[in-house]
């Protein structure tokens, strides 16, 4: 899907480096506090897309960035742009950041992270004295979460789509705010932005003026604490296979009186089922491969069922996610035999429908390359790591932008107000941003 551009060993002053990055924090910090401030509400923090709240964000942000002499733009759908003139103008430049809204009191640093760290990336740069070889820009994205958009079908991500000509515009509609009962076309024209522009195919953002796009985002699991590691390297963002409404159908029938060669149990069926595909996932697990295998929902009516009932019916839902497609693909291939072998020696019908896949975003070989050696190169201890949520990263690879993404360790998980990441941590990660964006 994308070339791998060659990240030539710039061999930087890691002394100086440090030093600089070390001065760039007071700037982070203070974003991270003063953004804070504006948002909490009591829990955490609440920045609804396209609310005043998102807005207070990218008006501190702005400020930060004309206080380090960036060149400062908004698009069509609010997405904030900030940008350090490079050396070459002409060359394809550096494109980074994350999303600046949060879901319902959410934590402080999911999504903020990322933008708060190219701008103290560029101070860091700046205060190093290195200019950079080419453009960078500091992308403040609308909208990602949409997380109380719940009514309709739409895959968020609403800002970065939209910016790169990825979003149909019948999703504006179909996402509606379950509180408020606004949709987000209503709340992104009441913001003073354009919905109308939303066209497939013709985003407000030329990806080929970049050289790709670099993300840091706080890790929303815990590996990074488990390993006792500051940093990671995302391998890939996971790609997904879900039957949303799957139905086992047998009869029901009397528990004492119909032996078991002549049952329809939904029950045991789907239990067979459920736990056949486990061995399999395991099996993929074992060979090195990447799958987690999720059963959300499983349930019989229980007005229908009584403990002297061989059970009828049972309803139920199977995830698969994955950053090989192959694997999704294999699962799915897997949980269709299997149906069909059971139907068959249980006397039950298996209704799976559709798993619709979506594919996983590979983050670029080169770029990720790049990012180990430069953690090395800086002594930060790292590892390499996939990403199980969805990033604003993965719209940018379907667009035919090759990405990278940095992990900063982040205790007490996210989408809640205790997420903890550590300063120092964030440090760290944006210091190899800072390192990326001066190659
Ligand atoms: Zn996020």
């Amino acid at each position: 899907m994308t070339d791998t551009p060659t990240i030539p060993d710039a061999h930087l002053d890691r002394a100086a480096l440090t030093a600089a990055s070390r001065q760039a924090m007071p700037l982070a910090r203070g974003l991270f506090e003063s953004i804070r401030a504006a948002t909490f509400d009591g829990t955490g923090v609440s920045r609804p897309p396209y609310s005043e709240q998102e807005q207070r964000v990218c008006d501190l942000l702005r400020e930060a960035a004309l206080g380090l002499g960036l060149q400062t733009s908004v698009d069509a759908f609010g997405n904030l742009y900030m940008t350090l003139p490079g050396r070459d103008r002409d060359a394809p430049g550096w494109i980074t950041g994350s999303h600046v809204d949060s879901v319902p009191s959410g934590g402080n640093f999911d999504g903020l992270a990322g933008v708060v760290a190219g701008l103290a990336a560029i101070a860091t740069l700046q205060a190093a004295r290195i200019p950079p070889r080419v453009d960078l820009t500091v992308m403040g994205v609308r909208a990602e979460e949409a997380s109380a958009w719940y009514a309709g079908a739409h895959s968020g991500h609403f800002g970065s789509r939209a910016a790169l000509g990825l979003l149909p515009p019948a999703e504006l509609d179909a996402a509606v705010n379950t509180r408020t009962g606004t949709t987000m076309r209503a709340a992104m024209q009441a913001a003073g932005f354009r919905p109308d522009q939303v066209i497939p195919g013709r985003g407000s953002l030329d990806i080929a003026r970049y050289r790709g796009w670099l993300e840091l985002h706080i890790e929303q699991g815990p590996v990074l604490e488990g390993a006792g590691l500051p940093v990671g390297v995302v391998t890939a963002i996971r790609g997904a296979a879900r039957a949303r409404s799957c139905r086992c159908t047998g009869a029901y029938t009397h528990s004492g009186a119909v032996p078991h060669e002549f049952r329809s149990d939904a029950v045991l069926a789907t239990v067979e089922l459920v736990s056949v595909l486990e061995a399999q996932a395991e099996a993929v697990r074992g060979a090195g491969g990447d799958l987690t295998y999720t059963v959300g929902k499983l349930f019989t009516d229980a007005q229908l069922h009584s403990i002297t009932k061989v059970p009828g019916q049972v309803d139920f839902c199977l995830e698969f996610r994955s950053q090989d497609r192959t694997v999704l693909d294999r699962m799915i291939d897997g949980a269709r035999r299997e149906a069909a072998r059971i139907e068959a020696a249980r006397r039950v019908r298996f209704e799976l429908g559709s798993f619709s896949p979506q594919n996983p975003a590979t983050m670029d070989a080169g770029f990720r390359a790049a990012l180990v050696r430069g953690a090395a190169d800086l002594d930060i201890r790292s590892m390499e790591i996939a990403s199980g949520a969805g990033h604003d990263a993965q719209d940018f690879v379907h667009a035919g932008l090759p990405a990278a993404m940095i992990f900063v360790r982040n205790a007490n998980g996210s989408h809640n107000a205790n997420e903890a990441m550590d300063y120092d941590d964030f440090e760290a990660g944006m210091r190899l941003l800072a390192w990326m964006m001066a190659h």
